[in-house]
């Protein structure tokens, strides 16, 4: 993009590794993945890793992402987690990841109200938006991508929208998705332009060229630096590949010799 926005590369790990696996793994990581100046390398480890990875982990070189939360800050609600008591462990969270939409039915209320919590909590949300494949052949992206900014955005006022970085992941190219297909880079760029214009709308034309839109869905060290280097992305979700320490510090390692 010309200027001196951050590159992110985020790690999903899903429900993968127990705290002990993914205590090994981040000292794996730790010992190979060697920071950059304008890289920002974040992991996401299950619920129950984040409270001992925050102890282990080394904040210069990794910050810690939750998957989930619940959006209010306490309260009678069993068996939930609150971001407000992830303060102190994490810097960044997902929030209406299309697992979350799609597998355990999220609503643009609480992904809106999600948001709204970690941007409340000083924890920068990922918004995660992007249509699913009969959406795109019937013609729906834009509308899709409209819709589910605007639901995730509507309670962040422009003084706030900084605070947000958004995630584009069309459904039908993340590696869980029956017969995912690799997008091609056109594809996303062509989604991209269309994620400024519309925040341009929402928030003015500034804002739309500062806010930073990673892209996810099926990347690979084969396939990271054609996607990084998409006019618009500013960093990359990585979901399987992120499971595979070879594979991962690879991407970390490719991002840093694409040029921003
Ligand atoms: C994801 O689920 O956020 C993701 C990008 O997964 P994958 O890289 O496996 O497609």
């Amino acid at each position: 993009m010309g200027n001196s926005r951050k590159t992110y590369i985020v790690a999903n790990w899903k429900m993968n590794f127990t705290p002990g696996e993914a205590s090994i793994y981040l000292h794996k990581l730790s010992e190979r993945v060697k920071g950059a100046r304008d890289l920002q390398v974040v992991l996401c480890p299950s619920l129950v890793s984040l409270q001992p990875l925050s102890l282990q982990v080394s904040r210069r070189q990794f910050k810690l992402a939750a998957q989930n939360f619940y959006w209010r800050d306490f309260g009678a609600y069993t068996g939930e987690v609150a971001i407000a008591q992830l303060r102190g462990f994490v810097d960044y969270a997902l929030v209406g990841h299309s697992e979350r939409r799609h597998i355990f039915c999220e609503t643009d209320k609480d992904i809106r109200e999600k948001v709204a919590a970690a941007v409340r909590n000083d924890i920068t949300p990922i918004l995660c938006i992007g249509e699913t494949s009969d959406e795109r052949l019937m013609g729906e992206t834009d509308v899709v991508i409209y819709d589910q900014l605007l639901g995730g955005l509507s309670e962040i006022s422009k003084e706030d929208i900084d605070k947000v970085i958004v995630a584009y992941e069309p459904v039908w190219a993340i590696s869980s998705t029956k017969n995912a297909r690799s997008a091609a880079p056109e594809e996303i760029e062509d989604a991209i332009k269309r994620i400024r214009t519309h925040i341009s709308k929402l928030y003015g034309k500034n804002i739309a060229e500062e806010i930073s839109v990673l892209y996810g869905g099926s990347v690979n060290p084969s396939s990271a630096a054609a996607y990084l280097n998409v006019e618009g992305v500013d960093g990359l979700l990585v979901g399987g590949a992120s499971l595979i320490a070879d594979s991962f510090c690879d991407i970390v390692e490719i991002a840093k010799g694409v040029e921003k």
